[in-house]
């Protein structure tokens, strides 16, 4: 399959061979001529798998086959991703398949200036990429119209879902005409996740790649049990010796991995760190060293690493394994995209190993171990509960997330 089968107009052809791409990825080859044919998609795709060109490429073309005059702050096409850093990579995609195109398109999302976003909604734009709590925002100053919108996508839906953005979506649901198309991606399917489908989604076509509830056959996994307290300087001892060049890192908790990265930092492993405290600045910036390899280690906790969008990544380690097992495969969902092959490693201690089992079943195979010389476990320690930080869970997802 070549991307010219896929009837993909010259203009994005030659886009998409600026980016390099040979052939379409499997979620592409399915996608695209499907919502070509304007049909809606429950598309069960994560990310990894080249599934934003999969919606991009096609929605670009539609708009751009069909010119529309609007009327003042209406748009034609609306993405809803979960974070500001996809909405911002999912821009970034648009503005790269789109450049040989007259469509014009924008990012709105919370913890950054509004007037600057009105402004740009205001000036007219076809495609707006958001996240949920804003685009409610500018919705209710009556900043956007979307009573034109001609086909709505949902970005990371199961995330959207997990981060408590329900009653966001719906609202912005109902503000669309109902004879629009409606494209939805998620990595899982939970019941509510088929509930929401099944609510918005007229007649759908399904795509799915394989084995998308399960890791990526690309990545290596392995597990080293160590003791928590030296953990760190047995990742320090990998980055050397095993000589990683660009290496995320997750931890638990935002205070973890800012102690982490300022650890590695006086190692002189240059690192930084991105969580939801930081602004949305700060966030890019580290995104931007660390594509350009002037970061070496990026330690992220999961809210902040959703989306970060590197094209073969080669390490992923778990400095502390996720509380939910669908996190882990989210995680190492970052390394050995798009068929290059990468390395997932997590450091397991004693207060751990129940983490690790639910991992491990959810999976549906053993992770192989590995061991380091100089680092065997000490049997006499015995575990603790798991500290993580303030508050729970989801009160974290929620108050790092929906910042406005
Ligand atoms: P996504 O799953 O949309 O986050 O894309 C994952 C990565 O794959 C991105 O870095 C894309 O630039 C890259 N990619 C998308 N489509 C292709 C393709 N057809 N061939 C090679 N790489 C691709």
């Amino acid at each position: 399959m070549t991307f010219d089968q896929l009837k993909l107009d010259d203009a994005l052809l030659r886009a998409v061979k600026t980016e390099g791409y040979t052939e379409p990825t499997p979620i592409q080859a399915q996608a695209i001529p499907l919502v070509l044919e304007g049909r809606d998609l429950l598309a069960a795709a994560q990310t990894g798998t080249g599934k934003t060109a999969g919606f991009t490429l096609p929605l670009l073309q539609r708009l751009n086959s069909h010119p529309k005059k609007m009327g003042r702050r209406q748009i034609r096409a609306l993405v809803l991703t979960p974070t500001r850093e996809l909405a911002a990579q999912v821009a970034e995609s648009v503005r790269t398949y789109g450049k040989n195109l007259k469509i014009r398109s924008t990012v709105v999302y919370g913890g950054v200036g509004i007037e600057p976003q009105k402004r740009a909604l205001n000036n007219g734009v076809d495609i707006v990429i958001a996240t949920p709590g804003r685009l409610l925002d500018l919705a209710n100053q009556r900043a956007i119209d979307l009573s034109a919108v001609e086909t709505l996508i949902l970005d990371e839906a199961d995330r959207m879902l997990d981060m408590g953005f329900i009653h966001d979506i719906k609202k912005i649901i109902a503000m669309a005409p109902k004879n629009r198309q409606t494209l939805l991606f998620s990595a899982t399917f939970s019941p509510e996740i088929k509930r929401l489908a099944s609510g918005m989604l007229h007649n759908p076509a399904t795509v799915e790649v394989a084995r998308q509830n399960t890791t990526a056959e690309q990545v290596a996994q392995r597990v080293h049990h160590v003791d928590k307290r030296r953990k760190q300087e047995l990742l320090i001892k990998l980055i050397r010796e095993e000589e990683w060049k660009q290496v995320l890192v997750f931890t638990r908790t935002k205070h973890g991995a800012n102690k982490l990265s300022q650890q590695l930092e006086r190692e002189g492993i240059s690192s930084a760190a991105i969580h939801g405290n930081k602004t949305q600045s700060a966030r890019m910036k580290a995104l931007k060293g660390f594509k350009e390899n002037r970061v070496r280690v990026l330690v992220a906790t999961d809210i902040a690493a959703r989306g970060i969008d590197i094209a073969e990544l080669p390490h992923v380690v778990n400095y502390e394994l996720p509380n939910v097992p669908e996190d882990y495969v989210h995680r190492i969902g970052r390394t050995g995209r798009a068929g290059s092959s990468g390395q997932a490693l997590s450091l397991v201690c004693v207060d751990e190993h129940q983490l690790l089992r639910n991992i491990e079943r959810f999976i549906k195979s053993e992770i192989p171990k590995m061991k380091t010389a100089g680092f065997e476990v000490d049997p006499s320690i015995r575990p603790e509960p798991i500290q993580n930080g303030r508050g729970n869970r989801g009160q974290n997802r929620r108050g790092s997330s929906r910042r406005r």
